[in-house]
């Protein structure tokens, strides 16, 4: 199977100018052969050079169905290190489809989500982190989730994971060689250097799990939470951060949930903002189910945006509204601001024990200074500079865990008195946990696990 020829669209469904049709395998060109004819030379793409573009039509029935311009990857120099044709054709969504149809009928199989990119890790093309990078990549919503997929896509927590493991390796060989001889190796003096290297390989850890909230946020976006006594402006608040002047807007297609969430990529973060019913008293019971869920919402937010409205006094649902903020990010805004006020921000600074940022939501002004705030609360704009990349990937944090747990145990044992057999078992352990991120020791299940994840053509 694992060597069969697979097709599939590689570019978006929606019509385009171009699309493309990515074949890969060991028949790719003969497949590509079986419906294409060249212009003027009649020249097959098996004999072409590899990285060359062919001009010439796809053909079905001695029709023409398009024309297109193939290019031709010999093995090993292409994405998935086999062959790989490309066949970039009018970017219609009826023509790609048919022509995906001819590459089927002609001798391909219509690939799986993600199987490019796993026959390039198969293949030794990238390692798993890479790979996982790629999905990143596509995914990303915002220029430091590109740049940090691009960093991790280009090796740099690989990199440094095979130092890490490297070293490792190179203590556990050496209490193995010395154990397996005594008499012309000494263990004697060695827990010391053994403790020096396991802490500074623990730190080396403890620095990447640190990037990790960060590489969360801006990878997933920062949910959040926007609240507000009914009339505070909530609604026109969303309606301004998602002016198409300052925002790219997607909505999340209709799920289970009836809060309104809509993802905002604003200055170069994301916002994934879950508009909630207004937090306030209410006797009423449809209204209590939505309060209910805006409290429940703040639990698992990220972000928490307060907004109060200057035009009315402060009163107990604005009190109730700060209470919950407790313990959470938060940015507090005094919307209205355009009106003479009757909240002052003063006064709100001193019932929130907040800094307080005063907006016009109808306005659209101070909405650049509190996207200020929200970057600096959560530390953004370090990436490139301060930080090469962050992990943003749940499993590479607890396989990170799991390898600082293994060398925790290392210390206790050097502390105990252990013998030098037990050192080596949780050096291994550490080993493998860091062998999985990049993929050294993970099993088949896992791997089908992670590259379902991508999309169609990838
Ligand atoms: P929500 O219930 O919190 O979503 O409040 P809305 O966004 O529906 O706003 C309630 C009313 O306040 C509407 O009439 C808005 O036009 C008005 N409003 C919202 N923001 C501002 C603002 O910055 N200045 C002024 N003057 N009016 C605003």
């Amino acid at each position: 199977m694992k060597n069969d020829t697979i097709c599939a669209i590689a570019t978006g469904a929606t019509n385009a100018g171009i699309s493309i049709i990515r074949i890969s395998g060991e028949d790719a060109f003969t497949v590509a052969d079986r419906i294409f004819v060249a212009k003027k030379t009649g020249k097959k793409l098996a004999d072409r050079k590899t990285h060359t573009l062919t001009y010439g039509n796809i053909v079905s029935d001695n029709e023409i169905v398009d024309e297109v311009l193939v290019s031709v990857m010999r093995a090993p120099n292409s994405y998935t290190a086999e062959n790989v044709a490309e066949i970039n054709c009018h970017g219609g969504y009826a023509v790609t489809k048919k022509i995906l149809e001819l590459c089927i009928k002609a001798g391909a199989r219509l690939a799986e989500p993600g199987e490019f990119t796993k026959r390039a890790f198969l293949n030794g093309r990238m390692d798993l982190s890479q790979a996982e990078a790629v999905i990143d990549l596509i995914n990303a919503s915002n220029e430091d989730a590109v740049k940090n997929s691009v960093a991790q896509l280009s090796g740099k927590l690989r990199n440094k994971v095979v130092a890490l493991r490297e070293k490792i390796l190179k203590d556990t060989a050496y209490i193995e060689a010395a154990l397996d001889d005594p008499e012309h190796m000494d263990l004697t003096g060695f827990t010391d250097e053994l403790s020096v290297h396991v802490n500074e390989e623990m730190s080396e850890i403890k620095d990447l799990l640190s990037g990790f909230e960060n590489g969360r946020l801006i990878q997933n976006g920062i949910r959040t939470v926007i609240l507000g006594k009914p009339n505070a402006g909530k609604s026109t608040l969303l309606n301004a951060l998602t002016g198409t002047h300052r925002a790219i807007v997607t909505d999340i297609p209709g799920t289970t949930r009836d809060i309104l969430e809509e993802i905002i990529v604003i200055d170069g973060i994301t916002l994934n903002i879950v508009d909630t019913a207004g937090i306030h008293d209410t006797e009423d019971v449809v209204e209590k189910i939505g309060v209910e869920k805006a409290v429940d919402e703040i639990e698992n937010a990220d972000l928490c945006l307060f907004v109060a409205d200057a035009s009315r006094a402060l009163d107990d649902d604005d009190r109730n509204i700060i209470r919950l903020l407790d313990g959470k990010k938060a940015v507090v805004l005094l919307n209205k601001s355009d009106l003479s006020p009757v909240l002052t921000s003063d006064d709100l600074k001193k019932a929130c024990n907040r800094e307080v940022i005063s907006i016009s939501a109808k306005d659209e002004t101070g909405i650049d200074i509190f996207v200020e705030e929200i970057k600096k609360l959560f530390g953004f704009g370090k990436l490139g500079k301060k930080e090469d990349f962050y992990i943003s990937k749940l499993r590479h944090k607890e396989l990170l865990e799991n390898a600082l747990l293994s060398l925790k145990e290392v210390l206790k044992s050097i502390d105990l008195g252990m013998s030098e057999d037990f050192f080596s078992i949780d050096l291994m352990n550490a080993y493998t946990s860091l062998g999985s991120i990049i993929g050294e020791e993970i099993g088949d299940d896992l791997a089908d696990k992670i590259f379902k994840e991508f999309c169609m053509g990838k």
